[in-house]
């Protein structure tokens, strides 16, 4: 266990590589509850990323109270990330978490600054805030109550079932502000689920999860996302996964073709040479070189494919690529009325 200078101004000689002037470097946790991980606790200097402009996102502010995910599914589009703190995008990534423990803190004095605007603010959007982590840290409560008391929307994007914690307060929060919830479910064969996303709780969890919050009142969207080709794309597989969202009680799905960004390709290929070495040379010819979508042949014909099967289960069906436009939300509600998809692509 290391412990570092606390006064977040410093430059911090032994932080992170990369977090030097962002953070305070606390320490490095290790322990048997959560074993094979190591957690790099930081004071950040913010809570709020401003996303870049001009952008497709309905939003236009994110937090993400932690880097790194334990979920560890390969083809995360937020590894290239680990490689700025000089760790790499693989391993690392699952297992090398850098948790901002005074998330709350920062989060609240920012929101209380006279310029904030309380534009919609999304969770999730970059690694998964309920992840393995969040229970032993428990700071989304916190960020949720000062969203909330803000008088701030909001949304949250998760594969985590901890999220089934914090239904009591993100239903009080939704009686303050629009709050948007949001389960990323797109592996329906639990075979390759655990192969692909060995660190995330089982499809059948996360769909109990989206019941548990559509009872509690909320209009769940389900990010069908990333659809593989050549492994989920069939229209049985599509079908079958469907009609288990409906039946969670879903409102609305979200779909979008596998993206392999620069920082992911190398480490999704290598996934797939290790468990589907036949499907190899298919990708390397659906996403060649830099190319981190698939060709826009593939992505309209999987469209053709899916939309009708969306409406035929009674769902709302969006592309990742049809978001709305952003907007300020003025009008708190019970439940969230407007499905509202946010960033994170997976
Ligand atoms: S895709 Fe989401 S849940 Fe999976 S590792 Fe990345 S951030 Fe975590």
């Amino acid at each position: 266990m290391r412990w570092q200078g606390q006064r977040i101004d410093d430059t911090d000689a032994q932080a992170l590589p990369g977090m030097e002037n962002r953070t305070g470097f606390l320490r490095t946790v290790t322990t048997p509850d959560f074993a094979g991980m190591t957690f790099h606790e930081v004071l950040a200097k913010s809570a709020l990323n401003h996303v870049p402009g001009p952008s497709k996102m309905p939003f236009s502010w994110t937090v993400n109270p932690y880097r790194g995910c334990s979920h560890a599914c390969s083809y995360c589009f937020a590894r290239g990330t680990h490689t700025y703190l000089d760790l790499d995008a693989g391993r690392d990534f699952d297992s090398q978490i850098v948790v901002k423990v005074n998330v709350v803190e920062t989060l609240e004095k920012e929101l209380r600054h006279g310029s904030w605007r309380h534009e919609t603010v999304a969770l999730g959007t970059n690694t998964d805030p309920y992840q393995r982590a969040e229970g032993r840290y428990r700071l989304m409560p916190g960020i949720i109550r000062a969203l909330a008391e803000s008088g701030t929307p909001f949304s949250v994007l998760t594969k985590g079932t901890l999220i089934r914690r914090d239904i009591p307060l993100l239903v009080d929060a939704a009686a303050q502000v629009p709050v948007d919830v949001q389960l990323s479910i797109a592996m329906f064969d639990e075979t390759l689920r655990e192969a692909i996303e060995h660190g995330a709780p089982s499809t059948q969890a996360r769909l109990d999860t989206v019941r548990a919050l559509s009872d509690a009142g909320f209009r769940v969207g389900v990010f069908l996302m990333p659809i593989l080709p050549h492994l989920t794309d069939s229209v049985n597989a599509i079908d079958g996964a469907l009609r288990r969202i409906r039946e969670a009680g879903a409102d609305h799905v979200i779909y979008g073709a596998l993206h392999l960004r620069a920082g992911v390709k190398p480490w999704f290929l290598q996934w797939l040479s290790e468990h589907r070495p036949d499907l190899l040379s298919s990708y390397r010819a659906l996403y060649p070189g830099a190319a981190a979508e698939a060709p826009k042949d593939y992505r309209q014909w999987l469209g053709r494919r899916v939309k009708p099967l969306i409406r035929m289960h009674g769902l709302e069906a969006l592309h990742s690529d049809d978001r709305p436009a952003r907007a300020r939300r003025t009008a708190p509600e019970r439940v969230v009325r407007t499905p509202e998809p946010s960033a994170m692509l997976f």
